[in-house]
């Protein structure tokens, strides 16, 4: 058989978040040439094993808050129904599986060619594809852009640890734990642990320090920890696991751990799961024939306009590992496209990495923009910020029980005598809804009289964020 050879003038690899808002805005909007190459499932990360299948597990668990709360406000709910976890994965996978069909047509529509391979790069202008039927396509490309994402890891260390499994394998998950594991103190390990545990599941969540969410407002991981530990998760702090073995009749695990209050076996636990970060799928892409430069961690060195050192080459999203968010891709990724292909005017076009708000869908929600207080005080000194607080019960807990009511917490950093507004820390019910336009304001400049001048809007919690003293 002849061998396959395409060219194109815009190559990329990897159809995830950021590189089909690239190829989707390099094809559909200026008419270049484009190819876009996927080894999975279209959508990559976000849509088949991140955010999508993630929010919507979260919204069942805000579901069964929701069940557990109604009978305070005079609704005669049966608790315990249980939640038809099979039912549910069934339909999850189908609308995910509609979304990888809509992904497919939305680049058909912007007259993207997609092919569904692994591509490597082996040249300045080219890369090859292993295509599903084990056949080999060489692609020649003026431009590549390297969008490849990247993976979960799990310990090497750890006797046993591959019995467990990842936030891949969570979305595998066929019939509902009984007793959860999770190792971790990130966003995935919090948002997993939240969601196991407003289900029902038994969760232990292994924890290397006495907080999780280290990367936020000191606030804002004290009151969290504190939430999760009223919410009935066991949490366990200064923890190691030494082994983890599987009871060949039952299927379930021990878990071998060390914490901080001492050695222990946690036995009968259905799923381990490791959320102890992710590494970047660079592997076998080539990088090394045409030196692209990668850091100690393995992701690769773009600079601000998202060039890396090899011309004509270029990277986005979590392979760069920046922001490792869905919105900060596919931002990169048009940005990208308009300045590569859009005319004079976009040959400045980057993004901004500054004052990227993001939510953590915890129980209850997080959210954060700018600064934490030992950043802003590290950068601008203690004398010139000014830190505002609130912390109250939400109207929504008025009907419950004090066992039953969740913290709402707030945080206004400001700087200067105009005191710009330079960090926005938030914890409560609607946080994630509620930063988006916050975030618009301070990415704007916004001033504490600019958000004191705003009139309240009644009865809300978003509220005490215009009227803070
Ligand atoms: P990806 O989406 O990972 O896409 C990369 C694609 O490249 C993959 O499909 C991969 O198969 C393909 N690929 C790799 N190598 C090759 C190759 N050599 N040839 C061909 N194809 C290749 N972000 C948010 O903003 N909000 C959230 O709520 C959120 N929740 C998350 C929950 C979880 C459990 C996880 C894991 C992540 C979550 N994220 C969230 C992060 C978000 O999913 C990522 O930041 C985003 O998907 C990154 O996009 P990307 O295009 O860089 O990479
Ligand atoms: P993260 O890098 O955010 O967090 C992993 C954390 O686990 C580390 O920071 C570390 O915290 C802890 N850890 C590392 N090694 C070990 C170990 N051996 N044992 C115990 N704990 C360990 O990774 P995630 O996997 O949670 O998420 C990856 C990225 O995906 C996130 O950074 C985020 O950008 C994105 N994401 C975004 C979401 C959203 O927007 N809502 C949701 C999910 C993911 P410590 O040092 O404190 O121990």
């Amino acid at each position: 058989m002849a061998p396959i050879v395409k060219e194109c003038d815009f190559l990329v690899i990897g159809g995830g978040s950021g590189g089909l808002a690239c190829a989707r805005r390099a094809s559909g909007m200026y008419g270049v040439k484009t190819i876009a190459v996927e080894a999975k499932r279209l959508g990559g990360t976000c849509v088949n094993v991140g955010c999508v299948p993630k929010k919507v597990t979260w919204n069942a668990a805000a579901i069964a808050e929701t069940i557990h709360e109604a009978k305070a406000y005079g609704f005669n709910v049966e608790e315990t129904a249980p939640f038809n976890w099979p039912l549910f994965k069934t339909k999850r996978d189908a609308y995910i599986k509609r979304l990888n069909g809509i992904y497919a047509r939305n680049l058909d529509n912007d007259k993207v060619e997609h092919i569904h391979g692994y591509a490597t790069v082996t040249g300045k202008n080219e890369a090859t594809v292993k295509l599903n039927d084990g056949t080999e396509a060489t692609i020649r490309a003026k431009k590549i852009l390297l969008a490849v994402g990247g993976h979960p890891i799990t310990p090497q260390d750890v006797p046993g640890a591959e019995l467990g499994t990842d936030s891949d394998g969570f979305f595998e998950i066929e019939t509902q734990p009984k007793k959860v594991a999770l190792v971790g103190a990130g966003y995935i390990a919090i948002e997993f642990a939240g969601m196991f545990n407003a289900l029902g599941t038994e969760t232990h969540l292994f924890i290397r320090h006495e907080k999780f969410l280290r990367s936020f407002d000191p606030m804002i991981q004290d009151a969290i920890v504190a939430e999760y530990e009223r919410l009935g998760i066991k949490i366990h702090k200064l923890s190691k696991q030494n082994k983890i073995e599987k009871d060949a009749k039952t299927g379930q695990l021990s878990i071998h751990y060390e914490d901080s209050e001492g050695a222990g076996v946690l036995e009968n636990v259905d799923s381990l799961i490791w959320a102890i970060g992710r590494a970047p799928e660079v592997k076998r892409l080539g990088l090394d024939s045409v030196g692209v430069k990668q850091d100690a961690k393995g992701q690769i060195v773009a600079d601000e306009y998202q060039n890396t050192n090899v011309e004509n080459i270029y990277s986005i999203g979590d392979v760069v590992g920046k922001w490792e968010l869905t919105p900060v891709a596919i931002a990169a990724g048009r940005r990208l496209a308009d300045r590569l292909f859009g005319g004079p005017q976009f040959v400045d076009s980057k993004l901004n990495y500054e004052n990227i708000p993001s939510v953590v869908f915890a129980h209850p929600e997080v959210g954060s923009i700018g600064l934490t207080e030992p950043e802003a005080i590290a950068k601008y000194g203690k004398d010139d910020i000014k830190v505002y607080n609130t912390s109250f019960t939400a109207m929504y807990y008025a009907m419950m029980e004090p066992e039953d009511k969740g913290p709402t917490k707030y945080k206004l950093i400001c700087q200067g005598p105009n005191e710009r507004v330079v960090g926005l820390h938030i914890l409560g019910l609607g946080s994630g809804e509620m930063l988006q336009g916050f975030g618009v304001a301070i990415k704007m400049g916004a001033t504490k009289k600019d958000f004191d001048s705003v009139v309240a809007i009644h009865p809300t919690s978003a509220e005490e964020l215009v009227t803070l003293k």
